[in-house]
C-alpha cells in the first residue's frame, strides 16, 4: 500500500528513529517530517531505527503540512483528545476500508506535547483515535506503531469458505415466509407490518444467515403455521387467515 506516514514538528530524534522503525515493521516506507525540531539522523535516532536508518535517511522534510499532503487522496489525522469542536475520532479498524481502498492515503501525527492543532486536523478527512485505559497520550512512535498495524497488518474477521451465505432471493423468501408467519399468529398487522419487519430485517440481515440457516429458520416458520393450523381445527384456538396470501413486504 501506497501509505505515507506525516510527522508534524517532531522533538525528539529518538522518537523519529522508533517511528522509522515500526513503519518497517509494519510495511510502510514513505516517511515525511513537517517541519522538524530536532535533527532526526542524529545517533539517537539511528540507534532507535535500528535497521530502519535507510527509511529514516530517505524521509522527506516539508515546510508545512498542507504541502507534505499535496499528492494524497486520503489523509487520517490522530488524536489522543477529543475534540469539541471537531468531529468525533474513529477506530483505526473501522476505517480500515476506507484506507485500504484509497490510492494514496496518509497518517498524521502530532507533536509530542501538544498534538495535532485544529488546523492540521481540518486537513484531514477522517480523525482515529486508539482506544487506551484512563492516560490516553501514547509515546509518538508507539502510536506510530499501532495505527500502521490496524491499517497494513489488521485483519478483517475472515468469512468461513466452506459456508455458503444465502443469496438475497434466499433472504426475501425468508422475509416473506416471516411476514406471513407474523400476520398468521398476529405478532403484527397489516399497519405496523413494514416497521416491525424492518427490525426483524436488520437484525437477521447482520447475521449474515448461511443457505442453511435460511432453510432451518424457514422450516420453524412451518411448523409454526403446522401447529396453528392444526390447533384451529381442533378448535383449540382459532387461526387468522388470510395472512398467507398477502404480498411480502418491500423494503423501502
Ligand atoms: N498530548 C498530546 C499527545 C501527543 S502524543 C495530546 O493530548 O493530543 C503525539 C502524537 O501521538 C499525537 O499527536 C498523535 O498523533 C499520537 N497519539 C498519541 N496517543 C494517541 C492515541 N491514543 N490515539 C491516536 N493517536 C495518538
Amino acid at each position: 500500500m501506497n501509505l505515507a506516514v506525516v510527522l508534524v514538528s517532531p522533538k525528539t530524534p529518538g522518537n523519529v528513529g522508533a517511528a522509522a522503525r515500526a513503519m518497517l515493521n509494519m510495511g510502510a516506507s514513505d516517511l515525511r517530517i513537517v517541519a522538524p525540531r530536532c535533527d532526526y539522523l542524529d545517533s539517537q535516532a539511528l540507534a532507535m531505527a535500528v535497521h530502519a536508518g535507510d527509511l529514516l535517511r530517505s524521509a522527506r522534510v516539508f515546510p508545512t503540512l498542507r504541502e507534505a499532503l499535496g499528492d494524497r487522496d486520503l489523509s487520517v489525522g490522530t488524536s489522543a483528545r477529543l475534540r469539541a469542536d471537531l468531529p468525533a475520532p474513529r477506530h483505526p479498524a473501522l476505517i480500515r476500508p476506507m484506507v485500504r481502498q484509497a490510492a494514496a492515503p496518509a497518517l498524521v501525527f502530532g507533536p509530542e506535547e501538544t498534538g495535532l492543532i485544529n488546523s492540521d486536523l481540518e486537513q484531514c478527512q477522517v480523525t482515529v483515535r486508539i482506544p487506551t485505559g484512563n492516560y490516553a497520550s501514547l509515546n509518538l512512535s508507539q502510536a506510530v506503531l499501532l495505527v500502521c498495524y490496524e491499517f497494513l497488518q489488521g485483519q478483517d474477521e475472515p468469512i468461513p469458505v466452506t459456508r455458503k451465505t444465502a443469496t438475497r432471493e434466499e433472504m426475501e423468501a425468508m422475509y416473506s415466509h416471516l411476514h406471513e408467519t407474523m400476520q398468521l399468529i398476529g405478532y403484527t398487522d397489516a399497519v405496523r407490518a413494514r416497521h416491525t419487519l424492518r427490525l426483524w430485517r436488520a437484525m437477521l440481515d447482520r447475521g449474515l444467515l448461511s443457505s442453511a440457516e435460511s432453510r432451518l429458520f424457514r422450516g420453524f416458520l412451518r411448523q409454526v403455521r403446522w401447529k396453528v393450523e392444526d390447533a384451529a381445527a381442533r378448535g383449540t384456538t382459532s387461526a387468522r387467515t388470510g395472512a398467507a396470501e398477502l404480498e411480502p413486504t418491500q423494503e423501502e
